[in-house]
């Protein structure tokens, strides 16, 4: 299964703008918008590589990462 980390903006009526604050990163499967732990992510929203979650330099939704490492083998 392939993941991908999508931004959840501090506000979400920034979605799409360059300048905006981002709050965390969930973690959701690859193209959706729907994170794991059933937040709905803006369309607009920064994806970045699942790569990144685990390395400590983003913040990662607790729960996205919890239901992750189940799935993961
Ligand atoms: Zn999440």
């Amino acid at each position: 299964m392939d993941h991908e980390l999508r931004a959840e903006y501090e506000n979400e009526a920034d979605a799409g703008r360059p300048d905006a604050e981002i709050r965390l990163w969930h973690v959701v499967r690859q193209y959706a918008t729907t994170a794991m732990c059933g937040r709905e992510l803006s369309p607009d929203a920064p994806v970045r590589s699942a790569d990144a979650w685990g390395s400590g330099e983003v913040k990662v939704c607790h729960s996205c990462g919890a239901l992750l490492l189940r799935e993961a083998p």
